[in-house]
């Protein structure tokens, strides 16, 4: 067992920093150093009201001690993927891993996540990473890369030539939607993106938007074929729904509110598609592993903050502040 002081959020954005005692890993899992972990919005719960497992969950680190039954050796880097799947299931075996049926947990939301020195987690949710990709740009193959990989993966089932876009939100799945569409399409297919905040639109036109306009503004753009909503909030998704072509495809990657449709309308006489897309299938880590590691400078630049876990406030309020992009805490000084 091992014994380390993490930091717990206990609400009112108030951090305590508390011994946990972390097992030493049983048959099958290994225990991981974390060296980064990425911010997400969906921490903000937690910083709000406080969380009985340590958050985090988008992150890289190293393999300290490996269990039996395992092939991964200590001093591995790689990342970990959020949802403990089974690997048995009817879905994991069809390499739906993000719609197991039997899911074991979710590392950062029930169990000990990325904030602490330490996790401990199954295997086969751990993905290798090579000794050349540093710890806090691997985080992005999480949330960042796959997420938004994933729904672009998801709409080319129903539009394999994609040739225009939306991107609904400009939060870091949004300008890793940019970014991942900007990789698989190139620099012709045009790219609007939306955002209410002034600071994001700057990052995402830096990022290769080939337009960047405020919510009230999107009425004014050229029908898409495909929009991508991370936003969750209902009139954007409906504003994204009226600005697709037929056919057209809306995605809705960010949970929130309702939409309303008229099927009619929106579906039958426009032969359009309203779908979902859920994290990523673990899978896919080995594909975004080569894109990152082809267009490195291009990923790396959606991390605009880099903290040091004795700075988590200070990461906390930059990226709830909602003008950033990805928000990196590092620990040990280790950005590497
Ligand atoms: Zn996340
Ligand atoms: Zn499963």
């Amino acid at each position: 067992m091992t014994i380390s002081e993490a930091p717990r959020l206990v609400g009112d954005e108030r951090i305590d920093v508390v011994p946990i005692s972390y097992p030493d890993p049983g048959a099958g899992q290994l225990l991981l150093r974390v060296r980064a972990n990425a911010l997400c919005g969906s921490d903000r719960g937690a910083w709000a009201h406080g969380a009985d497992v340590v958050p985090g969950h988008e992150l890289a680190g190293e393999v300290v001690a490996a269990g039996p039954e395992t092939r991964t050796s200590v001093g591995t880097r790689g990342v970990v993927y959020l949802m403990v799947f089974c690997g048995r299931c009817r879905n994991c075996r069809r390499g739906m891993t993000n719609l197991c049926l039997d899911k074991q947990g979710d590392v950062g939301f029930n169990r000990d996540g990325g904030l602490g020195p330490f996790v401990l987690v199954e295997e086969r949710v751990f993905f290798a990473v090579d000794d050349d990709v540093p710890f806090a740009l691997a985080t992005m193959l999480l949330d960042v890369m796959g997420t938004s990989g994933h729904a672009l993966d998801r709409a080319e089932r129903l539009l394999p030539d994609v040739g225009s876009i939306h991107v609904v939100g400009a939060g870091p799945v949004g300008l890793g939607t940019l970014v991942m569409a900007r990789i698989r399409y190139g620099d012709d297919v045009p790219i609007a993106v939306s955002d209410v905040s002034p600071e994001r639109l700057g990052l995402a036109a830096s990022l290769g938007a080939t337009v960047a306009v405020a919510p009230h503004e999107v009425g004014s753009l050229e029908p898409v074929d495909l929009a991508v909503d991370s936003s969750g909030r209902t009139e954007a998704r409906a504003a994204a729904l009226a600005g697709l072509r037929k056919p057209g495809v809306l995605v809705c990657v960010g949970h929130g509110q309702e939409l309303h449709l008229d099927v009619s309308r929106d579906l039958i006489a426009t032969e359009r598609a309203v779908i979902g897309s859920e994290y990523f299938p673990y899978g896919d880590l080995e594909r975004n592993l080569e894109l990152l590691r082809d267009h490195r400078d291009a990923v790396a630049r959606v991390i605009t903050h880099t903290f040091d876990v004795a700075e988590l406030a200070g990461a906390f309020t930059t990226f709830l502040g909602g003008g950033s992009g990805k928000v990196v805490v590092t620990q040990d000084g280790v950005a590497r």
